[in-house]
């Protein structure tokens, strides 16, 4: 199926499905990915299973430059994002200047749009670092990934590259004491032959036990839209969304945002 790399540090604005108006920031290559997972449903493809050039990553001073030129051509055209979104070809916590990178962010955010909220959106498996974790306490959206809550299907849809420990990604997602939205793929189909279903009853009150103890300010469910790198894939459809949904707010007083 074809996948898709974004081939610019600063991209958009785009319509994005859970925020609105996004300025999007990639902090990886602009010709690969590289992520810390290589989630079998990930729109920008597989990780290269072998690289032929060096990494480059944007140094910090670019992005900066490049962000503010951005959003001053935007008030130029009177457009004002809603939100400066970190997204992209991949982890945005893996890059060494990410914590400086947030605080020109939010410089800039107030200088030229100060309306505009700044989200991250990340696989948590960069929580050990304090830098990282204090970073994403600066922003306004600290979007963090729990695909499950059992470990085998993490390691099955989520293909982490490193060690994997759940437990410890839990007691990492707590210290946030509540100021982080937990965002869940739901997905159905195979991969190598093993049925994946991350909605079945098993893996819906797993998936809630964990939610309760890490107690988010929301939680943003949501499933499929494009082209998966994995072919035998579908969607879960929106009604079947909506139900978990609707569990979620009943039995744990949470907001829940649905995308299908
Ligand atoms: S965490 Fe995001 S960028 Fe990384 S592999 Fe999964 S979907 Fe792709």
């Amino acid at each position: 199926m074809s996948t898709f790399l974004f081939d610019k540090t600063v991209f958009g604005p785009v319509i994005s499905r859970r925020l609105g108006v996004s300025l999007g920031i990639n902090l990886l290559p602009n010709d690969s990915k590289l992520c810390s997972f290589d989630c079998i449903y990930c729109e920008c493809g597989w990780n290269p299973k072998k690289r032929d050039k060096k990494v480059v990553l944007p140094a910090r001073v670019e992005v900066s430059d490049m962000l503010r030129d951005e959003l001053i051509k935007m008030n130029t055209e009177s457009l004002v994002p809603d939100v400066i979104t970190f997204a992209g070809n991949g982890e945005p916590t893996l890059h060494p200047e990410f914590a400086g990178i947030i605080d020109d962010t939010i410089q800039i955010r107030d200088e030229l749009c100060p309306n505009a909220r700044i989200a991250v959106l990340s696989n948590s498996t960069m929580l050990h670092k304090a830098s990282v974790v204090e970073a994403l306490k600066k922003v306004d959206d600290n979007i963090l990934k729990l695909d499950s809550g059992i470990t085998s299907t993490i390691l099955l849809l989520d293909q982490p590259v490193g060690k994997f420990d759940l437990q410890k990604v839990v007691q990492n997602l707590k210290h946030f004491e509540g100021e982080l939205i937990i965002q869940t793929m739901f997905i159905r189909g195979k991969y190598h032959g093993l049925v994946i279903d991350n909605t079945t009853e098993k893996e819906v009150v797993a998936w809630k036990a964990l939610i309760k103890e890490i107690r988010p300010k929301s939680v943003m469910i949501y499933t499929i839209a494009r082209d998966t790198p994995s072919n035998d894939l579908q969607n879960v459809p929106l009604d079947e969304l909506e139900k978990i949904a609707v569990s979620v707010r009943e039995e744990l007083g949470l907001t829940v945002q649905v995308s299908g």
